[in-house]
């Protein structure tokens, strides 16, 4: 039998990345008693950074641009700052691994992105630690979700102690729609929308990242700006991830230095460590010997991370994704909606839009929006 939480929420949330952790945000700030359910043993879903050598690299989500409008609001609202992500200096052209690589300049400076100090992972930890005592519960993966009668719905779905189940008056499901179409039993499903769930694509759920973390961004003191575009591969564009602190105010070396770069996943039969033994001889071959021995190298490969992508045959090829109408509309008379980054109508499925959706949410069920959130 599965045991009943002890709790009746008024809203239980899905999902703890950052949409759902703003809807829950929004809601407690209006009085609601909210439940978070995130199947993994952590929050931030995407938002995910890897902690060495006393920085943080991206290993998901890492940049805003200029028409992100709603994050730059959003650090002030959680004391976080960020950071203009650096691109002086020479870049580097990798066309094969038999013959050295080349310098280039950027013909045109790249449209001005951000990175958040200290990660995104750490506005994900921001809007989590600023939840009531309680409100998160993590390694709780819902498998179903019922419309109850006319003013309830019941949530079923398994934890560490077994299956469970919950009642509350709505649900705001912030996990991305593919994968809510290929893991999450909704009933009834309203005509049109099972559709609409499963063919969204979840943005970024193709791709890999590498993250490196050296001593010192070595890189930088022979004028290298940390970008390399690369057709050997296996990562096919690296960028600096160093933060300003590991530089003095003469731009000297004085702290750890990292790179991330994107790429796609391991071909069938290529073991992980041939994979980071790999990464590793292509920053040799861009940097020469002192790429040698990183701190820490990091893979995190989104297409086979199951809180994002559905299982085998199922992945995305990488399609940017667009507004669908239907995913922004609530149902069962306003208690069930469709919260992650992809409902978003502006910019989804990326951060902007998650916090789009979150406040979508907030105002179609009445919630006054948190200030500057
Ligand atoms: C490699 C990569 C790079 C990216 N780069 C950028 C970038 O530079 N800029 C940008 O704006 N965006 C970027 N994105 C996209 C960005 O990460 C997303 O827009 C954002 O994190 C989405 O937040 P979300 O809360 O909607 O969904 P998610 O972060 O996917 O959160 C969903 C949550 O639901 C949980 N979950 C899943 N299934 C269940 C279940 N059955 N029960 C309970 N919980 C469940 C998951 O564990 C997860 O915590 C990138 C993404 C990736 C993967």
């Amino acid at each position: 039998m599965p045991r009943s939480l002890a709790t009746s929420p008024d809203v239980v949330v899905i999902g703890g990345g950052i949409a759902g952790l703003l809807v829950a945000h929004h809601c407690t700030a209006n009085g609601d008693n909210v439940l978070v359910l995130e199947a993994s043993e952590r929050v931030g879903g995407r938002c995910l950074s890897l902690d060495a050598g006393g920085i943080r690299v991206d290993l998901g989500a890492a940049w805003h641009w200029m028409e992100h409008t709603r994050i730059p609001p959003l650090l002030d609202r959680f004391g976080l700052a960020r950071v203009r992500q650096h691109e002086p200096g020479v870049a580097v052209f990798e066309a094969e691994r038999s013959r050295p690589v080349e310098r280039f300049e950027w013909p045109t400076t790249p449209p001005p992105s951000w990175r958040i100090e200290g990660g995104t992972q750490a506005l994900a930890d921001a809007i989590a630690d600023a939840l009531p005592e309680g409100t998160i519960r993590c390694g709780m993966r819902v498998d179903r979700i019922r419309q109850e009668g006319s003013d309830g719905i019941r949530v079923e779905g398994t934890g560490s102690d077994g299956p469970f189940h919950v009642q509350a008056a709505r649900c705001a499901c912030a996990v991305p729609p593919r994968l809510v179409a290929h893991t999450i039993d909704i009933r009834p499903l309203p005509a049109g929308v099972d559709d609409a769930l499963r063919h969204t694509p979840t943005w970024m759920s193709h791709s890999l990242k590498v993250g490196v973390v050296y001593d010192r961004p070595f890189w930088r003191e022979d004028g290298w700006s940390g970008r390399v575009r690369s057709l050997a591969g296996p990562i096919h564009d690296w960028h600096d991830a160093t933060p300003p602190a590991s530089l003095g105010s003469d731009q000297r070396c004085r702290g750890a230095g990292g790179l991330f770069g994107f790429g796609p996943p391991p071909q069938e039969g290529v073991s992980m460590d041939d994979f980071r033994r790999r990464v590793v001889e292509q920053l040799v071959h861009c940097y020469g010997p002192a790429a040698r021995d990183p701190v820490a190298l990091r893979v995190q490969d989104w297409s086979r991370t199951t809180w994002t992508t559905p299982p085998a045959g199922s992945a995305c090829r990488g399609e940017e994704p667009k507004a669908v109408p239907a995913l922004s509309r609530n149902y069962w008379d306003g208690r069930l909606s469709f919260v992650a980054a992809e409902t978003a109508c502006e910019h989804p499925g990326f951060l902007d839009g998650a916090v789009e959706a979150a406040r979508r949410y907030a105002e179609q069920t009445s919630v006054p929006a948190t200030d500057a959130v």
